[in-house]
């Protein structure tokens, strides 16, 4: 995978952060130990006045979990890259600061800015796209701005450094294999194109139902909330590769269009306390965990009114997909985990006289993480053979062998965009969810509650067996 294009050097800036630490180095280590990684060297950046061994040993602890299960080769390689990295204590804010870091690095250089958006924001605006070596590429976190016009300002600013197909908007949510394993069921199965359309699929839902609380995370989610942190972002993504039209090859350019063109077509429309629900968690138990009421845990505003579960109907207006309602939901502090896409197909236009019991309506399910799909169909039922039964079909699609960073690093490192969110894809998600965030900020929603460890408010549409 070596070409002019592959990445001589990883410069990860927020080299003491939490992303850092908990995602970044523990998937880069997976691919590195599976050897995808070339010659690759790490350096490390923060304005932590680090030591040398001090961020060697923080890339040793995080790879030492790849390492164990590695074989040779993979062991070698991981230890040149702990033997070989190093680190660089500087404010990225301060002029010519991180210009002068990169300039002194192998290229081309990926700058992964693993920082707080603001600091990213700022170290961007101060950079000189003169002071960057050819084949520079850009990583950014999520959020990607805070609205349509903070993205709109940051594509500018990035649009001023480098080549969009250099600038990475990460996205780890669904790695390669969950998106290429929805591309392959929806485009490589003739019988599914045939129904994939509002004639014969009633609804779709797309559910992320955690039963993890904040964990410590305030800071940044009491500011965010579900709707932001998931729906925004995440959960739009799965919609549009569930509702894209066939691209003509899963190359970046064509499925990144068809992303684009389904985002672009997509609102939720008023009146929002109709198309919305927000609830915040109260005091519960998750597996025998006490869990305190979400305003209770440290460094939350009440005030703010932060929602910890959020559930929106986005309307598709294409031919495809006009009147289908597709359903995001997603939440904290439940006491079921649900990561499925449901597809509900309408029902059969009759049913035969004759056949007893009930004939719900087909539903495919795509589970992720792990992959499953399910298909539920109506049967016979054992006995009476007059009697309709229900059956499901089972599949447990391929993993792949990286964790999701790693997926995205070796976009990254190979010059492969696909993984990344595309500018005016970023600013289309904004767009999408901005008329809702001003009416909650209104209250013109209102704001409900549920126990942690329930399974949330009984009465929405994406209700548990509802
Ligand atoms: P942290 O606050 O844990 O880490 C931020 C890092 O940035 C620290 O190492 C900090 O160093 C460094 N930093 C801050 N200001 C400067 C500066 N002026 N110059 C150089 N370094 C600086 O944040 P996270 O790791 O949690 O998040 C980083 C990004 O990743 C954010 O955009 C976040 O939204 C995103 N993200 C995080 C996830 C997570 O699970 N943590 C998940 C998905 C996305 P110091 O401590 O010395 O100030």
């Amino acid at each position: 995978m070596t070409s002019e294009n592959t990445v001589k050097t990883l410069l990860i800036l927020g080299a003491s952060g939490d992303l850092t630490g908990r995602l970044l180095l523990p998937g880069l280590a997976r691919l590195v130990a599976a050897t995808r990684a070339g010659d690759l060297k790490l350096v490390g950046a923060g304005s932590d006045d680090w030591t040398a061994a001090q961020w060697a040993k923080r890339v040793h602890d995080s790879f030492s979990a790849a390492a164990t299960s590695a074989d040779a080769r993979g062991k070698a390689a991981l230890a040149a890259m702990e033997k070989d990295t190093s680190y660089h204590g500087l404010d990225v804010t301060a002029e010519g600061a991180l210009a002068g870091l990169i300039g002194g690095l192998e290229a081309p250089v990926a700058v992964y800015f693993a920082l707080p958006p603001h600091v990213s924001q700022k170290a961007c605006e101060i950079l000189d796209p003169a002071q960057l070596p050819p084949g520079t590429r850009l990583v950014l976190e999520k959020p990607f701005g805070s609205g349509t016009v903070s993205a709109r300002e940051l594509n500018r600013t990035l649009a001023g450094l480098v080549p969009e197909d250099h600038i990475h908007r990460v996205d780890h949510f669904l790695g390669k294999a969950t998106v290429l394993n929805i591309l392959g069921l929806r485009f490589a199965n003739r019988f599914l194109e045939p129904v994939w359309n509002r004639e014969h699929i009633e609804k779709v839902e797309i559910i992320f139902d955690e039963d993890l609380a904040l964990e410590g995370r305030a800071r940044y989610y009491d500011g965010a909330g579900a709707l932001r942190d998931m729906i925004q972002s995440h959960l739009l993504h799965i919609m549009a590769l569930l509702a894209i039209d066939a691209p003509a090859t899963i190359g970046e350019r064509d499925l990144r269009d068809a992303i684009s063109t389904v985002l672009r077509a997509s609102s939720i429309t008023a009146p929002y306390k109709k198309s919305t629900r927000r609830a915040r968690y109260g005091a519960g138990s998750i597996g025998g965990r006490e869990v305190p009421d979400y305003t209770a845990e440290e460094g939350v505003d009440p005030s703010r009114n932060t929602e910890t579960l959020a559930e929106v109907q986005v309307g598709i207006d294409t031919w495809r997909w006009k009147g289908v309602p597709f359903i995001l939901r997603s939440g904290k502090a439940l006491g079921v985990k649900r990561k499925e896409a449901v597809v509900t197909f309408r029902p059969v236009p009759h049913l035969p006289d004759g056949f007893q019991g009930v004939d719900a309506p087909n539903q495919l399910r795509i589970g992720f993480g792990p992959d499953t799909l399910k298909l539920d169909v109506d049967v016979n039922g054992p006995g009476d053979i007059f009697s309709l039964d229900r059956a499901t079909l089972l599949a447990e699609l391929n993993a792949s062998e990286l964790l999701p960073y790693g997926e995205v690093l070796e976009g990254v490192i190979s010059g492969d965009p696909l993984l990344s969110v595309r500018g005016d894809t970023a600013e289309q998600c904004w767009r999408i969810v901005e008329p809702v965030l001003a009416a909650w900020a209104r209250d013109s929603v209102p704001l409900e509650k549920y126990d942690a460890g329930s399974t949330g408010p009984a009465d929405w549409p994406t209700a548990v067996g509802g």
